[in-house]
This record gives structure tokens, sequence and C-alpha cells, in this order.
């Protein structure tokens, strides 16, 4: 019996590493597991490609995209529009793969609320300075945008409580490890299972009728 996948929300401040835990999971899982691409209008980072991180766009063809219905939620986060994709991910649920979205607590509340079978987890450094040295070390942002991100995470920091989990990412393999064992045990719960339950359930019938 062919199972759809979940759909998982992975949340957490700027400088969080949630990007690096969900990039080495699927490459340990690429059959298990689609990440969504979002669409934005920030301008690419050095080393980021059209297609890849992200879908980048304009102002004018974001709002073209929320007109359509072509989004599953959008947010506005520090001055840019970020969203969703539809088509892929429901693609993807159909054929069974969980599909990861990276995104912040704004969508991620709006997604919980449209599908309140989302899986939500908040990845966290291990402390607020630990936040701050990455933001810096990372160095493709200007002291500004890093001061707005790190507000930013203040605020968010105040949502935590609507995510299903809370993973402190502090060494990167045996983050990879908990996330995808979280996602593993998810798979099991019977919420998730009532077709297969009634299924098994059915064949019981008959040969209980047999005896
Ligand atoms: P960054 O500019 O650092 O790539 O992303 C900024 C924030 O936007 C991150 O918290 C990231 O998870 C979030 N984000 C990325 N894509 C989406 C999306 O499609 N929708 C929403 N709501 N947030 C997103």
């Amino acid at each position: 019996m062919n199972k759809r996948g979940i759909l998982v929300v992975v949340s957490g401040f700027s400088g969080s590493g949630k990007g690096t835990i969900m990039k080495q999971l699927l490459e340990e899982h690429a059959d298990t597991y689609a990440l969504s691409i979002s669409a934005t209008t920030r301008a690419p980072r050095p080393g980021e490609t059209h297609g890849k991180e992200y879908f980048f766009v304009s102002r004018e063809e974001f709002e073209e995209m929320i007109r359509q219905g072509a989004l599953i939620e959008h947010a506005q986060y520090v001055n840019n529009y970020y969203g969703t994709p539809k088509d892929y991910v429901y693609q993807q649920l159909e054929m069974g793969r969980d599909v990861i979205l990276e995104i912040e607590i704004q969508g991620a509340l709006k997604v919980k609320k449209a599908y309140p079978e989302t899986l939500l987890l908040f990845v966290s450094p291990p402390g607020a300075e630990e936040l701050k040295h990455r933001l810096v070390d990372r160095g493709t942002e200007d002291e500004a945008t890093i001061a707005s991100r790190l507000s930013r995470a203040w605020q968010e920091a105040q949502g935590v409580e609507n995510y299903d989990y809370f993973i402190i990412n502090d060494n990167l393999e045996e983050c990879v490890q908990e996330v995808h064992s979280i996602i593993r045990s998810e798979h099991a719960r019977v919420a998730r299972n009532h077709v297969l339950i009634e299924h098994i359930r059915a064949e019981l019938k008959n040969f209980a009728k047999g005896e």
C-alpha cells in the first residue's frame, strides 16, 4: 500500500544551521525526502543559483504567483517575500516522499492551519551568542541585516511553543540523525495509519468469519 508522504516544516533562527542539516539529510536519504524550493524576492547570495536554493523572482512576479494561487503560503521576512510553490510539494507527497519546507514561523503556522497533519520542527543553536557568531562568520550579510535577523530571531523565539519538536544543533551528524528518527517515528503514529489499520481490520474480519 503506497503511503502518502508527510509534510514536514523546519524552521529555526537565521544562522541555526537548518539549511546544512536539511542538505545533509537529503544527501543521506535521497529517495525518502524531497526538499521544496521556495520563491523569493531577495537577491541571490554568492554561490546561490536560480532553481537550486530558491527561485529568485521580482516583486511583480511574486505578486502574480500569489494572485494565481500558485503558493501554499507566503510571508514577508526582513523586507522580502518568500513563498512555497504548490505543484512540486503535492506531486512529491503523492509519490510517498516526505516533503521538507524550510520556512520561517509565519509561513509554518499558515501551513499547519491549512494542513493540520503537518509536522513542525524547530532548530536552534545551543545559545544566542553562538547564533550571532554564526551569522557574522557566514559573512554574507551586512551589519544592519544581521541586526534585523537577530531581532527577528527574538520574535520567532516567542512562537516556538507552536512546534512539535525542538532540536538543538550542536553536532551536525547527530542532529541529522535526530531529525531522521523523529520523522520515521511520525510515520508509525496511529493517527497517520487509519487507512492501513482499517484494511487490516477488514482482512481480520474475513478470517474471523471463516472460523
Ligand atoms: P534566507 O534569506 O536566510 O535564505 O531565508 C530567510 C528566512 O525565510 C528563513 O527563515 C527561511 O527559512 C525563510 N523561508 C525560506 N523560504 C520560505 C518560504 O517559502 N516561505 C516562508 N514563509 N519562509 C521561507
